[in-house]
């Protein structure tokens, strides 16, 4: 059960904040972010975990704004790759990686594996929490498919098809995606302990 009144989301991407809106307005949390303050930082998350660099960017937030803050990390683990991208799944290509140079990477690494299964884990961290910090998990499992199809989403959507789905995630609505994928099952998590 919580009695959390307010909520500091430290993300600059819109489309999360929408993702974690939707879940806590109707709980009356008032949600705060970026657009609230400008200036939040954006440390270097050098952690070597997903959580502690949840924990990096949940850390400064709060010492910003002075309020609880949520903070999110996600990774793409592919089997055959031993677990890589992992926690450098933004930069996976190079320091000036995009999306696109990032698929193209992981497609050449993929050519000869016929191990395909791969997940998406997202941790979110609540800090501080009775001093110290609360994590909830999601994770989508699926494989990583031989070439891009799709333009919804972002990431590694075009090339990560979940299980159960004959759709990549760049193929699916925006709501299927939400509901299925490593960060909807987190914030289910979030929600589920938000609601005691
Ligand atoms: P972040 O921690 O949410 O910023 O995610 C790190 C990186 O993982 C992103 O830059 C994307 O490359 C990838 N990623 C995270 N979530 C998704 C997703 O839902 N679909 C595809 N790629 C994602």
């Amino acid at each position: 059960m919580s009695k959390l009144t307010e909520l500091v989301i430290a993300t600059g991407n819109e489309g999360k904040l929408a993702e974690f809106e939707n879940l806590l307005l109707p709980l009356g949390i008032s949600v705060f972010s970026k657009r609230d303050y400008p200036h939040l930082p954006d440390p270097e998350e050098n952690g070597s975990t997903l959580e502690e660099n949840a924990l990096i960017k949940a850390k400064a937030t709060f010492e910003h704004t002075g309020k609880i803050a949520l903070a999110d990390d996600t990774g793409l683990e592919v089997d055959a790759l031993n677990g890589k991208p992992g926690i450098h799944s933004a930069r996976y290509s190079d320091p000036d990686a995009t999306p696109e140079k990032n698929i193209v990477k992981l497609l050449a690494e993929m050519a000869t594996q016929t191990r395909r299964t791969a997940r998406f884990r997202t941790v979110l961290v609540l800090y501080p929490f009775e001093g110290g910090h609360l994590t909830f998990q999601g994770v989508c499992e699926g494989q990583i498919i031989g070439k891009r199809r799709g333009n919804e989403g972002f990431g590694y959507d075009p090339v990560f098809m979940p299980d159960g789905y004959q759709e990549t995630f760049a193929e699916m609505s925006k709501s299927l995606k939400n509901e299925i994928s490593h960060r909807g099952k987190a914030i289910q998590e979030f929600s589920k302990w938000l609601n005691g």
